[in-house]
């Protein structure tokens, strides 16, 4: 089977690396042609444990390409999936569709143009339910509509895990009213069913709606630990043993119950807001998620401020060094990463910033101003006033704790991912604050 992937960003090229190492022949095509040629070259252009490898073995075995032709890419392909980004629309948080479209009346026009035969047009772009009814009637403008079927397919991967996540799924939702459609995508996932993965399917529109649903939800949970956190801190209770208390409950589960700075990342801010907004247009406001968006927006800058109280209240004039920017670690995405909001709170308060990420440096110049960047957590934590570990990347997790102490000008730790224990900070001599405990003693 030939597998066209429009969009070869972290899903395209994930999706596309997986199909390939399952022996379909896979084309990605996108649209930035910085991104094809350095593809094309052999790198890849974001980080994705894995990937790299992945990617070179189908590469040398004949089954991946790159181009940004896409009318020739849909030419020959069976399936296209269609995995372009669907930002927030600016200025009113909508899921802006423009490259969706776009790529929908491109592929219309490819199918249009080849020979006969019929294509099955997969969306795999988390889009509002409604959006692949649209994509339809894009493509029936230049198509007859029996030479296509229009299917929703969202995906759940997680960056950091996409491979795993890609290949051994926890579900599959597929979305489709139509036989044909649904014979041709069983075909697409019937290499993931020798792993067990269960492939669940639906109508187009509970599909598309599932993906937020999903977001919503887990959004919600950890919007809720981060509540408790705080009200643990206010009681003196510990909310990592309130998490285990409730997590061993089969009914609640243990996973997503880590407090922290607020959600972040590509998906979670834009995914739920997107849907607040499908919501209200329908006249059934979500109004859990509305409180979870906003209690999550007004939770980041609050822990900028929980940084200046750790510092003693004046941070005006000092230097913070901040441990980790990337929304969660084994990622290079800072796409709504809550270190932006934290580093412009503090900037606001006054402070200075020096900064250590494994891999999201470069992606952090494009969105921090004014701060300078260390090559490791000692090196940026020397003559620092404080330090903040925001996210919990490998390197920051058994730090040697002396030698971070001997670099900073005052031994103050904020530790917003509850990396360390208390007694263990207290012991080795650093005003310690994590998140939702209090050292009892
Ligand atoms: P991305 O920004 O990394 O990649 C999108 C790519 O599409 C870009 O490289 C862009 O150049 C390309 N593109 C845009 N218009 C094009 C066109 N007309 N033709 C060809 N290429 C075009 O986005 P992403 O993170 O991979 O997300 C893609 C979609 O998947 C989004 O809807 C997102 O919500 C969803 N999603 C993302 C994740 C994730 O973890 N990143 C997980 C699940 C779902």
């Amino acid at each position: 089977m030939k597998i066209a992937i429009v969009g070869a960003g972290y899903v395209g090229l994930v999706s596309g690396a997986c199909f390939a190492d399952f022996g379909f022949e896979v084309t990605c095509v996108d649209a930035n042609p910085d991104k094809i040629a350095a593809l094309e070259a052999g790198k890849v252009p974001i980080y994705e444990p894995g990937l790299a490898e992945l990617l070179d073995r189908s590469v040398r075995r004949g089954l991946i390409r790159f181009t940004s032709d896409l009318a020739g890419a849909v030419a020959g392909a069976e399936v296209i999936f269609i995995a372009v980004g669907t930002p927030s629309r600016r200025g009113d948080g909508y899921a802006d569709l423009t490259y969706v479209y776009s790529a929908a009346e491109e592929i219309g026009r490819a199918i249009g143009a080849s020979s006969e035969g019929h294509r099955t047009v997969v969306v795999k772009s988390t889009v509002p339910v409604g959006t692949g009814d649209e994509v339809e009637r894009i493509l029936s403008r230049t198509l007859s509509r029996e030479r296509f079927g229009v299917a929703s397919n969202p995906e759940f991967l997680r960056e950091g895990a996409a491979i795993e996540d890609f290949k051994r799924p926890d579900r599959v939702v597929v979305g489709t009213e139509d036989e044909r459609t649904r014979q041709t995508m069983a075909r697409v996932y019937r290499p993931l069913s020798l792993n067990q993965a269960p492939v669940f399917y639906t109508d187009r529109r509970s599909a598309e709606l599932t993906k937020y649903a999903a977001n919503a939800f887990l959004a919600t949970k950890i919007t809720f630990i981060n509540e408790m956190a705080d009200l643990c801190e206010a009681t003196g209770a510990n909310v990592q043993d309130v998490a285990r208390g409730i997590g061993l409950d089969r009914r609640i589960g243990p996973k997503f119950l880590n407090a922290g700075p607020g959600y972040g990342g590509s998906c979670f801010p834009k995914d739920t807001v997107a849907l607040i907004k499908t919501a209200q247009d329908h006249g059934t406001p979500t109004r859990i998620v509305e409180t979870v968006a906003s209690v999550n927006e007004q939770r980041k800058r609050a822990m900028a401020r929980k940084v200046v109280r750790a510092m003693g209240g004046e941070v005006r004039e000092r230097t913070v060094a901040i441990l980790g920017l990337t929304f969660k670690p084994n990622t290079d995405d800072m796409r709504d990463a809550p270190s932006i909001a934290i580093v412009r709170g503090l900037q606001d308060a006054g402070a200075r910033i020096v900064a250590f990420d494994p891999e999201g440096e470069a992606n952090a110049r494009d969105v921090m101003e004014n701060v300078r960047f260390a090559r490791d957590p000692y090196e940026c934590a020397r003559g620092a006033d404080a330090a903040v570990i925001v996210t919990e990347w490998d390197v920051l997790r058994a730090l040697d704790l002396d030698r971070l102490k001997a670099a900073l000008a005052r031994p103050v730790l904020v530790d917003l991912r509850n990396v360390y224990e208390p007694e263990v900070m207290r012991e080795r001599g650093f005003a310690y604050t994590p998140i939702g405990r209090v050292d009892p003693f």
